[in-house]
């Protein structure tokens, strides 16, 4: 007996999703956010972590985190919050909840990767509709997928991740209504684009809205939360592994959205230098930018491999997306960093392109 005899096909075929090491480097490539905590808060921090009975199992509901998330966010009584291990463990959760032999799930390509990944570990066939050429919704083809395949489950990540935009807003909500399953609007980045979608949970019961703390300065932590009708939710969470958000996650996540406005600022200091490295960008010769509402800027440049190599060579780390999908040849995409990184970055790009 070997994997070949034992191990499914499909997961034989994948690739594992590759972490580089980052030791030493500009890091760059995974949108975290790049200020740290202020002293005092990360003292407070420190007391509740050694206060916290790290030999009793967390409180399996989490409930103190969930009010305050409730509070933080603006999610009212009448929704349900299903908490993750990061949202990649809640897109799991939706898979597994889903998997009926021939069930389909619906992306739009290029997203966000870990969509079709977690479908093939679930047995789901995936359905990746092309995005036009400058990465809006194609509401045609779109609309025309979903009538064919009539999938139980669509992720729509909103701003989309690689390409930093949002989509329009009316033909999301027509999606909506012609989708027959569930679609999970994935807003990651919702803190960079102030655009969201909960407010018309009432409006599409087959509505589910995801976030995470980890593009809003967490990500460490592993938090993602699912926000929708109590109906869902219940049958969601049965999938939901026991204590899956750990006693330090509950505890630190709970203090720091208490100080909410410490990563609001932290926030608006990023799109402020999105926006400068927008416009530097730009003014490169024969780089490419497309424009961004989340933290990061999606980019085309004449040699992309060369490019990306010759940042690293100079201690920058960003993303190489040129051979991820046929749309993304030639692209690149860099996380908005401190003002300081943003210009070490710029200033090397522009000796490599
Ligand atoms: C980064 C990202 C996530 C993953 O978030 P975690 O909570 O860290 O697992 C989910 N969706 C999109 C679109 C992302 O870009």
């Amino acid at each position: 007996m070997n994997p070949d005899q034992l191990i499914r096909d499909e997961i034989r075929a994948l690739t594992p999703y590759h972490v580089p090491e980052a030791t030493g480097y500009v890091k760059l490539d995974a949108m975290e956010n790049p200020y740290p905590l202020p002293e005092a808060l990360r003292a407070e921090i420190a007391q509740l972590v050694a206060h916290t009975d790290i030999n009793r199992y967390p409180d399996a509901e989490a409930v103190r985190l969930k009010a305050r998330l409730r509070q933080t966010m603006g999610i009212g009584p009448e929704w349900d919050i299903l908490l993750g291990n990061g949202s990649d463990e809640l897109i799991q959760i939706l898979a597994f909840a889903v998997a009926r032999p021939g069930a389909i799930v619906l992306g739009l390509e290029p997203s966000f990767v870990m969509y079709r990944m977690i479908a093939t570990f679930a047995g789901l066939r995936y359905v990746g509709v092309p995005l036009k050429p400058d990465f809006r919704l194609d509401r045609e083809a779109t609309l025309a997928a979903i009538r064919t395949h009539q999938p139980a489950l669509v992720f729509i990540a909103y701003p989309n991740n690689p390409t930093g935009n949002l989509f329009d807003e009316a033909t999301l909500l027509e999606i909506l209504a012609a989708a027959p399953g569930l679609v999970v609007v994935d807003e990651a980045y919702h803190v960079f684009a102030r655009k969201s979608v909960l407010p018309r949970l009432a409006d599409y019961p087959n509505l589910l809205v995801m976030r995470t703390l980890s593009k809003l300065g967490l990500a460490g932590l592993r938090l993602g939360f699912l926000v929708g009708a109590r109906a869902w939710l219940a049958e969601l969470g049965k999938l939901r592994l026991p204590y899956n958000v750990n006693a330090l996650t509950q505890v630190v996540a709970e203090r720091v959205l208490g100080a909410m406005a410490v990563l609001e600022e932290q926030a608006a200091c990023i799109r402020e230098a999105r926006g400068e490295l927008f416009r530097a960008l730009k003014a490169l010769p024969g780089v490419e930018p497309y424009p961004s509402d989340a933290n990061f800027i999606l980019f085309r440049v004449p040699d992309a491999e060369r490019t990306f190599e010759g940042l690293k060579r100079q201690g920058i780390l960003i993303k190489n997306l040129n051979r991820a999908h046929p749309m993304l040849a030639g692209c690149l995409r860099v996380t908005v960093g401190t003002p300081e990184e943003n210009g070490r970055f710029l200033h090397s790009l522009a000796t490599c392109l």
